[in-house]
């Protein structure tokens, strides 16, 4: 079976009660490429807004706690973005990783719990420029989703997001030889570890896709989709990837 592709709007720190009609607008224009999966995942507080003004629009959080409640001021837990209506969480991007000092089994705990509370789970994992320019940005990957990949899932409800921290909201892309490797040795490692399920788990790239890449990175081997931020806070930028996957 295909892997249906999959295009995640990570609107990061962005976005008040006036940006819902860019969502909607996203959503309305998503349901013209019925073979491509579209979701966002505004700040906690526009999801249920986001939930209501677009009826049948993925919705998703940017992160959860790993508990399902308890005293933990200014958390979040999955349960409650389920609860609002949130059917995704991001976790383990890394300005969560490195902002707020997430390790890889935090990371894990946390995918554990959006996946407890029925939400599907975009994993992210990449390495940051020095890592790259050593030439070990893959055993650094691989080390990030061994320790931060659950043991157990649903292959269809946990998708894999490859970022690579430099990438990240610079304009700076790896070339499509460089994703397609690094996709390559991702579904290697999850096969390792799970078997067939593998094939069946969507992996994306994510770190300055915008209309004019998306085509190309989307096109590469192992690249079932992307993980997108600024091109994805309009309609007029965001759509086009949508298109183009
Ligand atoms: P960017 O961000 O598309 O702005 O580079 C991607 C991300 O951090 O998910």
């Amino acid at each position: 079976m295909a892997r249906r592709k999959y295009v995640v709007g990570n609107w990061k720190m962005n976005g008040l009660t006036g940006a819902l009609a860019e969502a909607q607008a996203i959503f309305a224009a998503a349901a013209d490429h019925p073979g491509v999966d579209v979701a966002i995942c505004p700040p906690f507080t526009l999801i249920g807004p986001m939930v209501a003004a677009a009826p049948g629009g993925a919705v998703g959080g940017q992160d959860c706690h790993s508990a399902a409640s308890g005293a933990f001021t200014g958390a979040v837990a999955a349960p409650m973005l389920a609860d609002i209506g949130a059917r995704v969480v991001i976790v383990g991007h890394s300005e969560r990783r490195e902002g707020c000092g997430e390790s890889d089994a935090d990371v894990r705990a946390k995918a554990e719990a959006g996946l407890a509370a029925g939400l599907a789970v975009i994993l992210c994992v990449g390495e940051p420029r020095a890592v790259r320019e050593s030439g070990g940005a893959i055993e650094f990957v691989l080390s990030q989703i061994a320790g931060s990949v659950p043991d157990d899932f649903d292959p269809l409800r946990l998708a894999i997001a490859y970022e690579p921290i430099w990438a990240i909201g610079t304009g700076l892309v790896p070339t499509v030889a460089d994703v397609a490797a690094m996709h390559g040795a991702i579904r290697g490692a999850l096969a390792a570890r799970f078997g067939d399920a593998a094939e069946e788990m969507r992996i994306l790239y994510g770190g300055s896709v915008n209309g004019d890449n998306a085509a190309e990175l989307l096109g590469a081997r192992d690249v079932d989709g992307a993980l997108v931020g600024g091109a994805s806070l309009t309609a007029a930028k965001f759509v086009p990837i949508v298109a183009a996957a």
